[in-house]
Formats: C-alpha cells, sequence, structure tokens
C-alpha cells in the first residue's frame, strides 16, 4: 500500500481533503519501472497556492516530455494533515504515484518568497529526509531549489543539494539528464562525485563545494569553491528563442478552489523598467515576448483542455507588451462565442487604456490596481519609477471615464531617503485621486468613489540597486505606518498597511548568508511553520529561534552594505553586471532617473543573453526573430 494509499483512509479527518488525493485532469502518470529518474516537485506552500504557480506547470510539463523523466507533483500540508501523517507514521507521499518523496531520485522545491523556508524544513522532516545536505546518504534524493529565492541560495544553502538558477525550461532538465548519464556510466552512486558533476552544468550550483569565510566583524571575507572544476561564478539560465521555449498545452486542473483558477498566459519574461527595488526586473532580464501567434495557440489548447472560464495575460508589465491589442482582438475571435474573460493584472497607470480595457471587461467593470509605489515625484525618482503625479492623475480619469468607482494603488514604506513628507505624499495623492473622480461631471450618479491604498514595507532584495540599503527599523516603519495614518483625513480612502515583523524577517532572509540555516533549524524545532500566514506567523517564535542561534537578525536586515564588500549572492550571476547596480544605487541618492530599455540601453550587461531588446531596440516578437 502506498503512503497516499495509507492516508486515503483518515482523510475525512483533515481540512480539504482535496488536497491530498491527486488524480486531477491532466495529471501526468507514467509507468515507474520504465523511468531512468523520477522526480517530486513540491510546492512548499498549500495545495490552493501551489497549483496556481505558473512555474511549476511549466516545469512540470517540461521534464514529463523527456520519456524517460516522470516528474510529479507534492505540497506542504496543512498542518491538521502534517499532523496526523506524524501520528500514522505516513511518510509525506507525491499526488501523482502516492509514493513516498524519499523514494524519488530527485525532490525539488521552488522558492517563490522567503517565509516559505520554514516549509522547507517542515515537508523534509514530514518526507523523512535529513534536514542538512551533509547528514544524507546515497539512498536519499537529491534536493534541488530553484526560483526567485535562489538568487541569494545562502540562507537555505545547507538544506539543498544543488541550485538550478535562472529559467529551469533547460536547466533543471539538463540536471536531470546529467543524473541519468552519470548513473548510465557508474556501476555504484556516488553522491558526492554526482555532485560535483552536476556543479559542471551551466546554471547549477552546488553549495556543498564552495567555502565561505567570514571577517571578524561579520561580513563575508570569502566564498571560493573547493575545487578548481567546479565554477567559482555560477550564472543564470536565460532562454533565448522565448516564444518557442516549451509552455504547457495542458496542466492538472484541481479539484478544488484555487488562488488562480484561470489560465496563466505568460505573454512576455522580465521588464524594461529598472524600478529599483524590484527583484524580477533584474533577475529576469532581459525582456522578451512571445508573438500573438503562439499565445492564441497555446491559450485555446488550454482552454479545451481545462475547461477554464478566464484568460489571465500575464507578464511582469503587461501593458509594454508590443502586441497587445492584436493579440486581445485574436483571442476574442473566438473567446466571446467561448464565453470565456481576458484578464490583464499589471496595467502600468501610464499606459492605462480605455480601448482595450473595455475590450477585455466588456461589461464587468472590475476595480483597478496601479502602483505608484511612492507618494511624491522626488521618492518615485529614487526608486526609477518614471512616473508623474499627472500621468497617475490621468490613469485614474480614464479609469473613471469608464465608469468606474474603484482604484487599488500600492506604496512601499522606508524606501532609502524616504522623508515624512514622503510618507505624507501618499496621502495627499489619494486625496487628489479622489479629487479628479468628483471632479468628472459624468461620473455616475449617486456612487462614491473608494481610493485603496495598500501599502508595504521595503524588503532590500538581492541583485537590485536597493541590496546595499539597509531596511528601516521596525520601530521606524511602525511610526511611518501610524504617520501615514494620520495623515489620511477622508473615509474615501481605505488603509491597508503590511505587518512590518513579518517585512523585517523577510529582509533577514533576503539578505541573508549561510550562519541563517542554525535560525532555520531552531524554527523547525519550535515548530515552526507556514509563516507566510497570519494565523502561523509569530514574531517571537523568530525572535526565539535568533536567540539560539546565537545570529543578531538587525545584521542581516537593517544595516547598509558598502559596495566594496563581498555580498552572500556574489558568486550567483544573474546577468546584470555590479557596476550598473552600483550606479543605480548611487543615482537613486541623488534622485536622478534612468529611462527605461526601449527608451535607452543602459548597458547593464544583459545584453549577452542576446534579446532583440538589447541588440536592436526591437521588443515586437514577430520581427525580434528576424537576425
Ligand atoms: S542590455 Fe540594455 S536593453 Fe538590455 S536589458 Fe540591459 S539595459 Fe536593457
Amino acid at each position: 500500500m502506498t503512503p497516499k494509499e495509507r492516508a486515503f483512509r483518515f482523510l475525512k479527518k483533515v481540512s480539504k481533503p482535496a488536497r491530498y488525493t491527486g488524480g486531477e485532469l491532466n495529471q501526468i502518470l507514467k509507468d515507474k519501472s520504465k523511468m531512468n529518474a523520477r522526480f517530486a516537485f513540491c510546492f512548499p506552500d498549500t495545495y490552493e497556492i501551489g497549483m496556481s504557480n505558473l512555474g511549476i506547470k511549466i516545469l512540470y510539463d517540461c521534464l514529463n516530455a523527456e520519456e524517460d523523466i516522470w516528474c510529479e507533483r507534492a505540497y506542504a500540508p496543512w498542518p491538521d494533515m502534517g499532523d496526523l501523517l506524524k501520528e500514522k507514521d505516513i511518510p509525506l507521499y507525491a499526488h501523482e504515484s502516492g509514493d513516498a518523496l524519499s523514494d524519488f531520485d530527485f525532490l525539488g522545491f521552488t522558492l517563490q518568497y522567503e517565509m516559505s523556508y520554514t516549509n522547507v524544513l517542515y515537508v523534509l522532516s514530514l518526507a523523512k529526509i535529513p534536514l542538512l545536505s551533509s547528514e544524507r546518504t546515497n539512498d536519499h534524493p537529491i534536493v534541488i531549489g530553484g526560483g526567485p529565492c535562489s538568487y541569494n541560495p545562502e540562507p537555505v544553502a545547507d538544506f539543498f543539494d544543488v541550485f538550478s538558477i535562472g529559467e529551469g525550461e533547460e536547466g533543471l532538465v539538463e540536471a536531470v539528464r546529467c543524473y541519468i548519464d552519470y548513473k548510465k556510466t557508474h556501476d555504484k552512486f556516488d553522491r558526492a562525485e554526482f555532485l560535483r558533476e552536476v556543479s559542471h552544468v551551466k546554471g547549477c550550483y552546488v553549495p556543498s563545494l564552495y567555502n565561505v569565510e567570514y571577517s571578524e566583524s561579520g561580513e563575508i571575507s570569502k566564498v571560493e569553491p573547493k575545487y578548481p572544476d567546479v565554477p567559482s561564478v555560477v550564472e543564470k539560465r536565460c532562454i533565448k528563442d522565448f516564444d518557442g521555449a516549451r509552455f504547457p498545452e495542458k496542466a492538472p486542473v484541481p479539484f478544488t478552489e484555487t488562488v488562480h483558477d484561470r489560465i496563466m498566459l505568460e505573454c512576455a519574461r522580465g521588464c524594461m523598467r529598472g524600478c529599483r527595488f524590484c527583484q524580477a526586473g533584474i533577475i529576469y532580464r532581459p525582456y522578451r515576448a512571445k508573438s500573438p501567434e503562439t499565445l492564441n495557440r497555446q491559450a485555446y489548447s488550454l482552454f479545451k483542455s481545462s475547461g477554464y472560464e478566464e484568460i489571465s495575460l500575464t507578464s511582469l508589465s503587461i501593458s509594454d507588451y508590443p502586441c497587445l491589442m492584436e493579440l486581445v482582438d485574436s483571442l476574442k475571435e473566438w473567446t466571446d462565442n467561448e464565453k470565456i474573460g481576458i484578464s490583464l493584472p499589471s496595467m502600468r497607470i501610464d499606459s492605462f487604456e480605455a480601448k482595450i480595457m473595455e475590450k477585455v471587461q466588456g461589461v464587468r467593470k472590475s476595480g483597478l490596481t496601479f502602483a505608484p509605489e511612492a507618494g511624491t515625484q522626488r521618492l518615485r525618482d529614487v526608486i526609477n519609477k518614471n512616473l508623474t503625479t499627472e500621468e497617475i492623475l490621468d490613469g485614474c480619469r480614464n479609469a473613471f471615464s469608464t465608469g468606474r468607482t474603484n482604484v487599488k494603488l500600492y506604496f512601499m514604506l522606508g524606501l532609502p531617503t524616504e522623508t515624512d513628507d514622503d510618507v505624507a505624499g501618499i496621502a495627499n495623492l489619494g486625496q487628489q485621486i479622489v479629487n479628479v473622480y468628483y471632479e468628472n461631471p459624468n461620473r455616475p450618479k449617486g456612487k462614491s468613489i473608494e481610493v485603496t491604498i495598500s501599502v508595504a514595507c521595503l524588503v532590500p532584495k538581492a541583485h537590485t540597486p536597493f541590496q546595499w540599503f539597509g531596511q528601516n527599523s521596525l520601530d521606524e516603519l511602525t511610526r511611518k505606518q501610524i504617520h501615514l495614518k494620520d495623515c489620511i483625513t477622508t473615509r474615501k480612502i481605505r488603509y491597508n498597511w503590511h505587518e512590518a515583523k513579518v517585512s523585517r524577517i523577510e529582509a533577514v532572509f533576503a539578505r541573508g548568508d549561510r550562519r541563517l540555516s542554525k535560525a532555520l533549524i531552531e524554527a523547525n524545532k519550535l515548530g515552526m511553520k507556514f509563516d507566510a500566514w497570519d494565523e502561523y506567523f509569530s514574531y517571537d517564535l523568530w525572535m526565539k529561534a535568533f536567540e539560539n542561534a546565537n545570529i543578531d537578525p538587525s545584521f542581516y536586515a537593517e544595516r547598509n552594505i558598502g559596495f566594496d564588500e563581498i555580498l552572500p549572492w556574489d558568486h550567483i550571476e544573474c546577468g546584470v553586471n555590479k557596476k550598473f547596480l552600483i550606479d543605480e544605487a548611487k543615482k537613486a541618492l541623488k534622485e536622478v532617473t534612468t529611462p527605461d530599455c526601449l527608451t535607452k540601453c543602459s548597458a547593464c550587461g544583459a545584453a549577452k543573453f542576446g534579446a532583440s531588446l538589447c541588440l536592436k531596440r526591437d521588443i515586437n516578437p514577430k520581427t525580434a526573430k528576424e537576425g
């Protein structure tokens, strides 16, 4: 009996049992006796969130496209199920076969946010796999990590055998291929020998093959490979022909409601804008787009194989997609008949087009979301948002002219050089938007405006110009949150703010190094998990974990780092060079902006990936391929 079959007997005792059954439409089943490698892919959070992640859908498809590789799915079980598995001594299992994760050749984790790190250890514990890479034997799966957080893998380095840095469509498959080739050419599997081998695959980082040294005052003094054949710098994988890249034509359709119950159509990767706090805008460079023909074909096959009623056109900034109107028109040739909705989640306010919004949203006038991020022009220049107050007000004016009565705006507190006037600027901008609504004589009669201001705390991330700037202290962030509250004087503005304590822990791990693995071990001992969920996050427990590990969290979260200091992630190459990031950090302090890539190339280093944007300022997927 497989662990899944054993667990089935108890599923009525847990909440949402459909999270644990597998058997979904389009799941992929293979004959395990014919496989050369079995890969269990874990999203370290609940099924509902994991099943909505596009990255895992793409890599599940890429791995299973290989005849002799079987990729299966796994998720972090909600605590009631986790406790039951422990009580019944049932190891955590994969959804397709129901086999224990410890039976697999690979156990993969996508690392999307730092607050999921305790869940990585929680899953390893439930799977009965040693937490530390150094304690695993030849019989244990190779634990491999990837995703945006792997651009600073150091805080979790001790728990992973290898990281696949960058785009996994090619890199991850090559890592597994390397494993298969190794097993075919060696009588006996030797874990250490294989890890040395896979470190030669471009984009693969094997932490155990590097020495890290620290200075007396605690900074990193050296990171170097233990052997000459191991790369001193690991460069990310980047797909050159994005339009031709593999993309799933079908994906498992969940039994229970998930966070994104719709088709996610990835129209472009990367962003040209260069906001200085944004990690995605740097690590996914250069900007590459797919052609409307490719997207239409992919959308139709995903629709036919899933029955979803909505298509979300995804990209970091969909309004920058060069063929947006053409794409929407070509989709509507069949979506209207099929009563399928189209949504555009990431519209920039300065390129809000009423015409397109009318087309995609028809009668349903859902609210609009924009991200000015900072309340004053000065601070928007510091973060290089390249957005004027007039453009913001115009965007809202356009939105209101389409009959909308609510708008949501994202801001951040704790930005470098921020003053109390900048904080007050958020409230002022909100008030200006309310005024714009009431200046509109054609506004819906008797309808009030609702402006929602949602305010996060800056978390300085690796590989961004802000990586050197320490996060505001908790007291300072809390003081600013209260100051903003006091500045909002109208009920037409709803004010939501993020828990600063969560952002603080996130900042510790975003700028952390290997010494933090001790804190994660302590957190695991304290039973910590699901830190991204309010009901499970405990700041006091984190302080206890840091104390037990003898770690000062402010050293990582708040410290300003010198430009000449070795960063924990310097040996991970994201394609954008350090000089560019330093120049951008210095320009921020001088409130000087940098134009977007389409306007002018700033020689960030990503041109080496050969994207047409960098080579000839052309982002049109139809002409990009021409030499
Ligand atoms: S090389 Fe130039 S165009 Fe290409 S991503 Fe960098 S700044 Fe933009």
